[in-house]
């Protein structure tokens, strides 16, 4: 591999997520949506997949603004990492959307028979849910871990585009932060950017931090204690025998 282990590659930072955007537009390339992307043309497509924190999205949203270039957010309906319709979610939401970018549904299709008509109405069906969470058309579909035989799915999904269907996912050059590392190579190495071409770039904002050098596993466990804690307030806001186990616990502190 012969990566150097310091320089940009390995900033995970939201510094490094703005140079690394930075870089594409300094060599000409132009942020698009999905539906805009074409091959043999310099466009950049910025997918992010939200599978555990909403509010690690927004400072990513932020910077795309800043650059003047909007992304696609594809977040998760049915989930145990958080809830599109509690306070906190639909106020991530209508940041990012008022910054400029799009919602997309994040579709686990684990969740339901593996039959294509199933999948096709369950992600119909989940759309219109986050449609109706989010108050903008849900145009484009990401599939959450999706299965082999999904890669390459040749056709629509519930109706919309999805971000595996040849054009965006071979057509298209492809890379991601899988794991919170580019384990399949680091973007501006792809050989489609060395030619020009377009690409789909997938983040993850989880694995992009204010500090450097955090491994992805303190990254999961600092985001483990804080859901940790938040459960805690909110328990002690609506349980009176857990705001007396907690007094218990610290005494001298109301
Ligand atoms: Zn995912």
């Amino acid at each position: 591999m012969g990566r150097q282990s310091t320089g940009m590659s390995d900033d995970f930072t939201h510094s490094g997520y703005r140079a690394l955007i930075a870089v594409f537009l300094k060599r000409g390339y132009r942020v698009t949506r999905f539906d805009e992307a074409r091959p043999e043309e310099p466009h950049l497509i910025l997918r992010h997949d939200i599978d555990m924190s909403l509010q690690a999205a927004e400072p990513i949203a932020e910077i795309e603004h800043e650059l003047d270039v909007s992304g696609t957010y594809f977040v998760l309906l049915r989930t145990e990492m958080y809830n599109l319709f509690s306070a906190a979610a639909q106020i991530s939401l209508a940041r990012i959307r008022e910054l400029g970018h799009e919602i997309g549904l994040h579709f686990d299709a684990s969740l339901y028979d593996n039959d294509l008509t199933t999948l096709d109405a369950a992600a119909d069906k989940e759309c219109r849910i986050l449609e109706d969470a989010t108050g903008a058309p849900v145009q484009v579909v990401s599939f959450h871990r999706p299965a082999k035989e999904l890669l390459g799915y040749n056709k629509t999904l519930g109706g919309r585009r999805h971000a595996y269907e040849p054009l965006f996912f071979s057509e298209i050059g492809y890379i991601s932060d899988s794991r919170g590392g580019w384990h399949h190579g680091y973007p501006l190495d792809h050989e489609a950017v060395h030619q020009g071409h377009a690409l789909q770039l997938l983040t993850h904002p989880i694995w992009w931090g204010k500090e450097a050098g955090l491994d992805p596993t303190t990254t999961l466990e600092r985001f483990v204690l804080q859901r940790g804690q938040f459960l805690e307030q909110e328990l002690a806001a609506n349980s009176e025998p857990f705001r007396a186990l907690l007094k218990l616990r610290s005494p001298g502190q109301d």
